[in-house]
């Protein structure tokens, strides 16, 4: 063993194989503190090149990859198992701009970018990088790619497979392929870019890719709608595209108990209501023109909400700071949960057009199954995502409810499936929903995986355990 870490020193330089338990403990734990895994060192190549070379040495010596960012993910993918057989290859030195070009509107970067850098060096030269989500201080692209991360943009701008154009891969053999093209219009064959984005390290090492870029907008502006059900939030959702069209960058549902727990923990935010609403809507606005012409927008496409009787109270945001402060609600959910305890998550998609359905039908179910248990229900419904958290009724001890997560499950996943949706909207599914994948895929979805990933790692070393 202390062979296979010469030759990866020799490889990296000393400094950048850590094998002391201390240097290696961040790399093994998960973000949310729920499991630590357990490896023979964490490398830390400086290179592509180190990159394919370690990769070789591992596919020489059998010895398993988990490729890791920032070490964000939600899905326990980026830690490894506990058998201590695998190293951990971290992409973060790899954190180079590469290119930028505003007339083609892209941007060439490494894997290990931080997604808020990357946004920074957008904005820079006048464009906007749209991808946006809570842990974009400590992101990088390649994670964003690896796992398709969706977060609050993509209503207009799609999740992160519509932004990327090209990619750069290190396979599982060690060989380098350049895709790094940025081109909007490509037919040449089958996509390997689309079978590496979101396959969570499974297939290869993404080292590099292009990404799009869009024209900044000149400003966004924010309302917080309250609203009577999630039907209403659905109403409120196509009268404003209807009349706003792609101007609508943004639209979030948020149940009362959300927002409940948000002004619990986090006293200091603003109240924009005298009392409580059963549902709120946070809508953003976007403007090529002017911060004027986002408010009259917004503005409008309120009071036409009011006039349909869809509405029943509105904070409309008159400059881009309030809307900051608006925005910081929707922000603060996970950390007001966080805070609150633990709770059961799911991370599910639904046609919209189903989701007040979906939450009339599944809110009864759970509290038939556990009565009291109280829903933390907030998310991206523009995009049919929703956040469907379930807490431990108020008394009970969250150790005592967690033990119910499988037939909570159960009760959530079956109803999703049961409205046309998926039971992974944008976190993935690592090792913490492999067997739910195993559960609702078919058969026949389940072999296609299984063989594109025999196809291209036939030695099963990159990221096994996870996804299959
Ligand atoms: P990691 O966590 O390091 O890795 C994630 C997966 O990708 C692992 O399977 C890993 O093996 C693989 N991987 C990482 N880098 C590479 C690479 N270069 N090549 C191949 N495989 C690789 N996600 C959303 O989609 N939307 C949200 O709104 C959102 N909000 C979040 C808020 C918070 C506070 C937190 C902590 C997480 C949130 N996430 C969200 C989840 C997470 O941030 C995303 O999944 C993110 O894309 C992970 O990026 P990372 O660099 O941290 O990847």
């Amino acid at each position: 063993m202390s062979a296979f870490l010469d030759r990866c020193r020799a490889i990296a330089g000393a400094a950048f194989v850590l094998d002391a338990p201390a240097d290696m403990a961040p790399f093994l734990r998960d973000w949310r503190g729920r499991f630590t895994g357990s490896a023979r060192a964490v490398l830390r190549p400086g290179s592509v090149d180190e990159v394919a070379q370690l990769v070789r040495l591992c596919a020489l010596d059998a010895v398993p990859v988990v490729p890791q960012g920032g070490n964000t993910g939600l899905v326990l993918g980026s830690v490894p198992d506990a058998s201590g057989s695998a190293v951990v290859l971290s992409l973060a030195r790899l954190n180079r701009i590469r290119a930028l070009d505003p007339v083609n509107r892209t941007a060439t970067v490494d894997a290990g970018v931080i997604l808020q850098q990357l946004q920074e060096a957008a904005a820079a030269q006048g464009c906007l990088f749209p991808l946006s989500l809570a842990a974009e201080g400590s992101c990088t692209i390649g994670g964003n790619l690896s796992t398709n991360a969706g977060g609050t943009g993509v209503l207009r701008y799609g999740n992160t497979r519509e932004l990327c154009l090209g990619l750069e891969v290190v396979t599982p053999q060690g060989e380098i392929w350049s895709g790094l093209r940025g081109l909007r219009k490509d037919n040449t064959g089958y996509d390997l870019r689309d079978l590496y984005i979101g396959a969570e390290g499974t297939l290869g090492i993404i080292t590099g890719a292009v990404m799009k870029l869009f024209p900044a907008p000149k400003a966004s502006i924010t309302a917080l709608a309250a609203l009577a059900s999630p039907a209403d939030a659905l109403r409120l959702l196509s009268l404003v595209q209807d009349r706003a069209g792609a101007s609508l960058t943004g639209f979030e549902l948020m149940s009362a108990f959300s927002l409940e727990l948000v002004a619990r923990h986090f006293p200091q935010l603003p109240r924009p209501f005298a009392g409580p609403h059963p549902e709120y809507a946070l809508l953003e606005i976007s403007s090529s023109e002017s911060e004027a012409h986002a408010v009259a927008l917004l503005e409008g496409a309120i009071g036409a909400a009011y006039e349909a009787g869809i509405v029943r109270d509105a904070a409309v945001a008159t400059s881009v700071a309030q809307s900051r402060g608006l925005w910081q609600l929707r922000e603060h959910i996970p950390l007001a949960q966080a805070a609150d305890g633990k709770n059961i998550k799911h991370d599910i998609s639904l046609p919209v057009s189903r989701i007040a359905d979906f939450i009339a039908h599944a809110e009864p179910l759970l509290q038939q199954a556990f009565p009291g248990c109280r829903l933390v229900c907030f998310g991206h419904l523009g995009d049919g995502n929703l956040h469907f958290n379930v807490a431990p009724p108020a008394g009970i001890g969250n150790e005592a409810f967690l033990v119910n997560q499988e037939s909570v499950n159960r009760v959530v996943h079956d109803a999703v499936v049961a409205f046309g949706g998926s039971i992974s909207a944008e976190h993935g599914i690592g090792a913490l929903k492999r067997d739910e994948l195993a559960r609702y895929k078919s058969p026949v979805e389940l072999n296609l995986m299984r063989a594109i990933k025999a196809a291209l790692d036939p030695s099963n070393i990159m990221n096994p355990g996870k996804i299959l």
